[in-house]
């Protein structure tokens, strides 16, 4: 039987975990190719402590090239169109004709969805976290506002995260009774996927930390010298570090390719993660799973991995003689407090009726677990 091709668009945590494990179940006859623009990626987990200066890039970055090691080619392209009549996938240097495919783009950031949000800061990815680093350490006195600008944003406890660390960091440095915060967020609380219990406790742990939260708001604008912003309840507020978390679509390489049917994210059987199209699968940040309850899974790296997981052997069973797998929704999220602290939000959440899921205490057990998860995904263990 001749080999048959293996192509996994996206090196993040989904299409490195589906690469890897398609590979390590497949005869050597078949082939499994990555393609990726990025020679090293940068885990958004360490986004945050990179901000308070309490992590390096160095240290939150992996080499794809290193995939060769796991028997996984890796190029680096740009991807320009997916042609799934004709299963090929054209790049910056040429095409490339698959058997089956992984298809594993992530989210991009809008930022025109916020007018001026470009002027304001982030920390979704690593130049507007490095960038929002410098800001942080001459700042000692004034007003944060971290606001959100939509749903879905990929983790769920980021922007709380953020908050918390920034405030742990503004007391480190002797500054913090002179800086005001303020959350906004469009959901009614925080991390309602969490639960009401954990929800109320973050809420809670973000009143005892003087950082005022204001729900069902989400900017809608920045002003042009990102001294003030609007939302979408009336509201409005002035800053002197604002700082949102952007909007996030599908590629438009993704939406031209016809995977989405003219829907926002891609669809897929949310057990085999395969879409309408055999033999072509979407995981990660890219598609949409929904839950019981009817609200789309949260976009996270560990259910990325997972569903890469899920995907590669169910490519290697259709391929190969592997067993077929089924994805089943459990994951877990971190959510740091500090450079020593860190709660965790676990659950199953695919479980019928509404996700079931247990919130844990910041602590530095927590924290210690964190950091074991990001070593993990440098080493290719995610
Ligand atoms: C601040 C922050 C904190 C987070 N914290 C956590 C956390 O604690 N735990 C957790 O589980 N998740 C966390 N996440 C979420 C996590 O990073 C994402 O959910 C995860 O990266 C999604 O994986 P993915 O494989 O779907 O996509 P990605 O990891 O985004 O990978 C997509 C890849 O596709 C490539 N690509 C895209 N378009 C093209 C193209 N046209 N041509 C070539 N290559 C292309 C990109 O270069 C990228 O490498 C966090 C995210 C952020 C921003």
């Amino acid at each position: 039987m001749p080999g048959k091709k293996v192509l996994v668009l996206g090196g993040g945590f989904g299409g490195v975990r589906a690469a890897i494990t398609a590979r390590s179940l497949l005869p050597a006859g078949h082939d499994v190719t990555l393609i990726d623009r990025q020679a090293r990626t940068h885990i958004g987990a360490s986004l945050p402590l990179l901000v308070v200066g309490e992590k390096e890039a160095s240290k939150a970055s992996r080499s794809l090239g290193q995939l060769a090691n796991r028997g996984v080619s890796y190029i680096q392209e740009e991807i320009r169109s997916i042609d799934l009549q004709g299963k090929s996938v054209t790049t910056d240097a040429g095409v490339h004709g698959f058997d089956y495919l992984v298809l594993a783009l992530g989210a991009e950031y809008d930022w025109d969805a916020v007018p001026n949000s470009l002027v304001a800061h982030s920390f979704y990815n690593l130049e507007t976290a490095r960038r929002l680093r410098r800001a942080v350490r001459g700042f000692r006195r004034g007003r944060v506002v971290i606001a959100v600008s939509s749903l879905p944003y990929k983790c769920p406890p980021a922007p709380f995260e953020a908050a918390m660390i920034l405030r742990w960091a503004f007391k480190r440095a002797g500054v913090s009774s002179k800086i005001e915060m303020d959350l906004y967020t469009p959901e009614p609380a925080p991390i309602p996927v969490a639960g009401p219990e954990a929800s109320a406790c973050v809420a809670a742990d973000l009143a005892s930390r003087g950082i005022q939260l204001h729900p069902n708001a989400a900017v809608k604008e920045v002003a042009r010298d990102g001294g003030s912003a609007t939302f979408t309840d009336g509201s409005s507020i002035d800053a002197d570090l604002m700082v949102t978390v952007p909007t996030h679509r599908v590629a438009r390489v993704v939406a031209e390719s016809g995977l989405t049917g003219g829907k926002p994210w891609v669809g897929v059987d949310p057990a085999t993660l395969e879409t309408q199209h055999p033999g072509v699968f979407a995981i990660g940040d890219v598609n949409v799973v929904m839950m019981a309850n009817g609200r789309p899974l949260p976009k996270a790296g560990v259910f990325a991995s997972r569903e890469g997981e899920v995907a590669g052997r169910n490519v290697a069973a259709a391929a190969g003689d592997a067993e077929p797998a089924r994805f089943q929704g459990q994951g877990y999220c971190f959510i740091a407090y500090s450079g020593r602290e860190a709660g965790r939000v676990t659950g199953d959440f695919l479980a019928a009726g509404r996700p079931r899921v247990t919130f844990e205490q910041p602590s530095r057990k927590g924290f210690r677990a964190k950091e074991k998860f990001e070593i993990d995904w440098r080493r290719f263990r995610l």
